[in-house]
């Protein structure tokens, strides 16, 4: 199992899906983890879909260690599509996997290639490189609707 994971986030380090920063987007954020050296930019586009506020793009460029480069390939592929609400959702399980402690594996069934982090769980020092990307984008969204309720 371990194994697999690890293949897992190799893959996504090797062949990061959705990097490069796109048009249009609502927010940027820059987000630092100054323990490993981890940065990324990082854009939210939102769009209403059906009247639901739904994720439409997520780009980003990033620097840094193999956990944070393939947890931002991973998050693209685990939240774009979504409802917003649905989305924070999705980061809810990820954070609550992510600071388990090795105590929680994660479903692969909701979350998909986000549970080959479960691993990572286990070293406390790393949480934080596979955590930059989603509170980056969690900062970012937050940014997107806020501005959009001032419109
Ligand atoms: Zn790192």
């Amino acid at each position: 199992m371990e194994d697999l994971y690890q293949e897992i986030i190799l893959d996504h380090y090797r062949n990061p899906q959705g990097r490069g920063l796109r048009e249009p987007f609502e927010a940027q954020v820059h987000h630092v983890n100054p323990t490993c050296g981890d940065e990324i930019d990082l854009r939210v586009h939102v769009e209403e879909r059906n009247g639901v506020p739904t994720v439409a793009d997520i780009s980003y460029e990033g620097q840094g260690c193999s956990i944070s480069q393939a947890s931002a390939s991973v998050m693209y592929d685990s939240l774009v599509g979504l409802s917003a609400e649905e989305a924070l959702a999705s980061l809810g399980r990820f954070q609550h996997m992510i600071q388990s402690r090795g105590q929680e594996a994660g479903d692969e069934e909701t979350m998909g290639d986000a549970v080959a982090f479960a691993g990572v769980a286990k070293y406390p020092a790393r949480v934080k490189c596979a955590l930059l990307p989603w509170m980056a984008w969690k900062d970012a969204l937050a940014r997107a609707t806020e501005g959009a309720e001032h419109d």
